[in-house]
């Protein structure tokens, strides 16, 4: 494997490597579903956008002037069940993730959201459903060169027993553990390169999950309205309630790195380094992303490169390369 450092900022072997391009969709697609948390009917559409535009929700029924939300990390409003991100004049969208992570991993920049309510449709619960807009809306390689985060020395944020530790690597890979008492999560760790194409079949239709008994006192609070088992893992003691059962083994911790990837997204690049986390969550990943920004040592953009992350045109897909029970 080439050392990213040698490649990133200067002249690119051509025989080796080739830069990487900025990626938008090819035409608009649109679709309509429900909000986990409001319960409501949204249209949502995706579509084109110039290079270096980055990601933009567009609340359309709102007036026209506070319509737009870029989905960056400082936009983070609440991320306490979903992650949701705000402008100025207090116009929301929540339950992100998912999508975000589906743009992460077909490697797409620039994209506009259209959106007439305050909430992505949650669809199935995983990004699977908004990955395959995607691809029948094609995805362009656009005009100008990509670009990445490396990491540069190691971070560490804490909350309570849950941490982030991020370190620096020679591409995107994670180490995530989650810790339920509930018997069918319990335990589950994951380690994986996501470097090579594989963020579709491993990740992507990973669905997001939630307890019975934890139902009412959401609902009581007004989320979790559109919640069934329809777009959820619904879990009652040591049952789950889905009649056909999970998509993986370890669907949870799988729908975890799924959340983060789509949480780190929000940085506006693909993140080279390793993402190791004990219980994460929006909060976490959303502070995470607070405290890289803060340390300006801790970071560097390079320009994305094939040598980089060797057979990978899309960076952020991914490679599994070990797994553990
Ligand atoms: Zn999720």
């Amino acid at each position: 494997m080439l050392d990213p450092s040698e490649t990133c900022n200067t002249a690119i072997d051509a025989k080796n490597s080739k830069v990487v391009l900025q990626k938008s969709l090819k035409s608009s697609i649109g679709c309509s579903g429900i909000g986990l948390h409001s319960g409501k009917k949204v249209t949502m559409s995706l579509n084109p956008s110039h290079t270096n535009t980055g990601i933009v929700f567009r609340r359309t029924d709102v007036n026209i002037e506070n319509q737009i939300i870029p989905a960056r990390w400082d936009c983070v409003v609440d991320a306490r069940l979903a992650t949701t991100i705000g402008n100025d004049a207090g116009v929301c969208v929540s339950t992100i993730e998912h999508l975000m992570a589906a743009f992460a991993g077909c490697g797409i920049d620039n994209a506009i959201v259209n959106l007439d309510g305050p909430e992505v449709p949650i669809m199935d619960g995983s990004a699977a459903p908004f990955i395959f807009l995607m691809e029948c809306a094609g995805i362009i390689e656009q005009s100008e060169p990509r670009r990445a985060i490396k990491l540069e020395k190691s971070i560490k944020v804490t909350d309570g027993n849950k941490y982030i530790l991020a370190c620096p690597d020679q591409a995107f890979s994670v180490d995530f553990e989650i810790d339920f008492e509930e018997t069918p999560v319990a335990k589950q760790k994951l380690s994986m390169r996501l470097i090579n194409g594989t963020f579709k079949t491993e990740i992507s239709r990973a669905r997001t999950f939630g307890f019975v008994h934890e139902v009412d006192a959401l609902r009581e609070a007004g989320l979790a309205l559109g919640g069934s088992l329809d777009n959820a893992v619904v879990i009652s003691g040591d049952k789950i309630l889905n009649g056909d059962g999970l998509r993986y083994d370890d669907e949870f911790v799988r729908h975890k790195i799924l959340d983060c990837v789509g949480d780190l997204y929000l940085s506006g690049s693909p993140i080279i380094g390793q993402i190791n986390a004990l219980r994460p969550g929006h909060a976490l990943n959303n502070k995470f992303l607070h405290s890289l920004f803060q340390d300006e040592s801790a970071w560097s953009y390079v320009r994305m490169d094939s040598a980089l992350v060797p057979g990978a045109a899309h960076s952020w897909d991914q490679e599994l390369s070990l797994a553990t029970a």
